[in-house]
């Protein structure tokens, strides 16, 4: 249902048998890691509210992000032992695929560490790298402010980083833990971080962005964001990047703002434009060669949250979507 509160008994696991030959074209996987997204709460409403997403049906197989081995290769560019990914990887851990969709990985690229190819070298840190590119403006040394929400998160994590690298003088994150905001400031350079389930967010916003907001990287919307809105300056920029505290609600995206915040927006010339990192999928070879070099370098410092097995795969949506992650969440299907 489009208000439901997703959770695991929503999935479950069956046994199966595949094909004992692959057909010209195709290869056949082993599944090493799959990943777990808030758009996939959108997946599960028959109308998904965008175009570029396909509901999952009900009793089919569910399918994402994936990672996984080449068992047997049917296919001319692709051989036992390669590795690969794609956006549509079925929920199984062996799968015969069509090689013509898959992408080839290089592990040396991310130091072995092929799991960052769902997060930090993949699409998620494309969406906090395009995202503040694209409609972040920020401008090396212009003595910018960025405030990030959902801030521990996969993206947020790494958005807060990036704006930094991209020459953010201070970096504020909000997150809903005093053990994600302890790692923001201490692990990941934020200047400060805001626990927005303890005390009042407006007052520490105000305290520690005595200057304003220049830069929001919007990661929930809700409350929170109407908060860090209220304190955004004069011709500022919202990067729309995800609403996560309104997926479990039937409401349009993006949500509308309320009235009055509205009128702020409005008023001070605040850009609140949709960003969509599929449509800058032209970007990603340059993009993805970029976020690997700063991970080599140290620049970017990468968290991830690893539920082992497929059997637990419901379960890591449901508390990944409940903030039980810091970081990527990553289910990790066979080593
Ligand atoms: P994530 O941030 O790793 O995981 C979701 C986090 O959201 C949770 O850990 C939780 O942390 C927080 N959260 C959950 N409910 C919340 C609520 N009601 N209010 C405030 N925070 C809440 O997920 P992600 O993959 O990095 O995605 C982050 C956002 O980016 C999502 O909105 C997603 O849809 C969006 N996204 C957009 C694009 C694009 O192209 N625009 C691409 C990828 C992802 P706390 O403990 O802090 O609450």
């Amino acid at each position: 249902g489009k208000n439901g509160v997703p959770v695991a008994e929503n999935f479950r696991l069956e046994q199966s048998t595949i094909a004992d030959m692959i057909q010209a074209g195709q290869v056949r996987v082993r599944t090493l890691y799959l990943s777990v997204d808030p758009y996939m709460r959108c997946r599960m409403n028959e109308d998904t509210g965008s175009d570029y997403l396909l509901p999952w049906q009900l009793s089919e197989v569910a399918d994402g992000g994936g990672i996984g081995v080449v068992e047997e290769s049917k296919h001319d560019n692709l051989a036992k032992g390669d590795f690969v990914t794609s956006f549509s990887w079925p929920w199984q851990t062996v799968a015969i695929l069509d090689g013509s969709l898959l992408q080839k990985l290089v592990p040396q690229l991310v130091n072995g560490r092929l799991s960052y190819f769902l997060g930090a070298a993949g699409i998620t840190g494309l969406t906090a790298l395009l995202g503040i590119k694209e409609k972040g403006h920020v401008t090396a040394g212009a003595n910018q402010t960025m405030v990030v929400s959902g801030a521990a998160g996969a993206c947020g994590s790494l958005a807060g980083q990036i704006g930094r690298l991209e020459g953010c003088s201070r970096v504020v994150g909000i997150a809903g833990t005093d053990e994600k905001c302890s790692i923001l400031v201490q692990e990941m350079g934020f200047d400060a971080a805001i626990n927005y389930k303890k005390g009042n967010v407006a007052e520490q916003l105000r305290e520690l962005c005595p200057g304003g907001v220049d830069v929001y990287f919007d990661n929930v919307g809700g409350d929170i964001s109407d908060t860090v809105i209220s304190q955004m300056n004069q011709n500022s920029h919202i990067i729309l990047c995800g609403q996560i505290s309104q997926y479990n609600k039937d409401v349009p995206y993006p949500p509308p703002l309320p009235p009055d915040i509205e009128k702020i927006q409005k008023e001070r010339n605040i850009t609140r434009e949709r960003f969509l990192v599929l449509n800058y999928m032209d970007k990603q070879e340059a993009s993805i060669l970029q976020l690997c070099q700063w991970i080599q370098e140290g620049k970017l410092k990468v968290r991830e949250t690893v539920v082992e097995g497929l059997a637990n795969i419901g379960a890591a949506f449901q508390s990944m979507m409940n903030g039980g992650n810091i970081g990527k969440q990553i289910v990790s299907v066979s080593k």
